[in-house]
């Protein structure tokens, strides 16, 4: 029996890369499926997969599990809310939104356009909270109509969030933002029943398949970039065994998961006394260069 029998979940994005593994993930682990997925490119481009959905939903019945099929765009308001009704007369029961979908469209931020900042905040931001809005509502009903509600978001944030990525202002803003949303959900929800949890993955998938990281399988070795790798901890989030575990930025790699520190203060300089202006820059210089080092910004020569 797999550990998320009798769960239902929506997987957004789930038509291609790590969606789709999560949902196949999900399903083997016995957890009802909604798999939404709108079918467009790396960029966001339309139509450039379509009936992604739809293939995934056959590939989860062939091997026995339940799922339906969702096409709507995520960062639509009214998206969420027929992703949420869809899972409760389909299965009867949402117990879980795993937020996944979205684009790059990688520019450097001398000459992003408004188009594309927009685009990219839209997908991941604004479909975060969409999907979600809709499923904390009912929940929220849930719990007070006296109903147990034990429910998971897991949201999908990034290095290029937690650390900053050379070429990727607004996707980097989008993502740092996932992650604080994660933070304030989790604290707001938690009396609700409903816990928060973001992922920043690492896997082969067509958004990263750029040439610029060497994600290549090796040749008789563990495959670390395969994104079934990271389809065990979305099927633990989402099972009853995660329940307290709440307000976590993991980051995963292969086998290798790590919690991120986040914007964790450094210990600092305190005078116990206004500071004046003509001493700050020795005190800011000495506060830079005893800190604790900081993983690098992706990409930084
Ligand atoms: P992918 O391009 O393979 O899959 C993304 C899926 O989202 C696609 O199937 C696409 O059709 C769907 N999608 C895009 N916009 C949508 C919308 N508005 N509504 C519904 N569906 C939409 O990419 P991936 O690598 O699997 O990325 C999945 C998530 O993981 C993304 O949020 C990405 O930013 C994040 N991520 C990936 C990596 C990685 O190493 N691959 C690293 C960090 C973060």
């Amino acid at each position: 029996m797999g550990i998320c029998e009798g769960r239902v979940a929506i997987v957004t994005g789930a038509g291609n890369g790590l969606g789709k593994a999560y949902a196949l993930g999900l399903a083997a682990e016995g957890c009802k499926v909604v798999v939404n997925d709108l079918g467009v490119g790396t960029h966001g481009e339309a139509g450039e997969t379509k009936g992604a959905a739809e293939q995934v939903v056959d590939e989860i019945r062939a091997m026995g599990g339940e799922a339906v099929a969702n096409t709507d765009d995520v960062a639509e308001w009214e998206s969420g809310k027929r992703m949420v009704e869809q899972a409760l007369d389909s299965f009867g029961a949402l117990h879980a939104v795993v937020n996944n979908a979205g684009f790059v469209r990688d520019r450097m931020f001398f000459t992003c356009s408004p188009e594309e900042w927009d685009a990219v905040i839209r997908v991941h931001l604004r479909g975060h909270f969409c999907t979600s809005r809709h499923a904390a509502e009912y929940w929220r009903a849930q719990s007070k109509a006296g109903n147990p509600v034990d429910a998971r978001i897991i949201n999908t944030t990034s290095g290029a969030g937690l650390q900053g990525s050379v070429g990727q202002s607004a996707y980097s803003t989008a993502k740092g933002g996932i992650a604080t949303l994660t933070l304030v959900q989790a604290a707001e929800l938690g009396r609700l029943g409903v816990t928060a949890n973001a992922l920043a993955p690492n896997a082969r998938t067509r958004m990263t398949s750029t040439g610029a990281f060497d994600m290549d399988a090796k040749e008789g070795e563990f495959d670390v970039f395969a994104p079934e790798n990271m389809a065990p901890l979305v099927a633990y989030l989402v099972s009853e065994q995660s329940k307290g575990v709440t307000g976590q930025v993991f980051e995963l790699k292969g086998g290798h998961v790590f919690l991120s520190q986040g914007w964790t203060d450094s210990k600092g300089f305190d005078k116990g006394a206004r500071l004046e202006a003509s001493e700050m820059d020795a005190i800011v210089r000495k506060l830079i260069e005893t800190r604790e080092p900081a993983k690098p910004v992706y990409g930084a020569a």
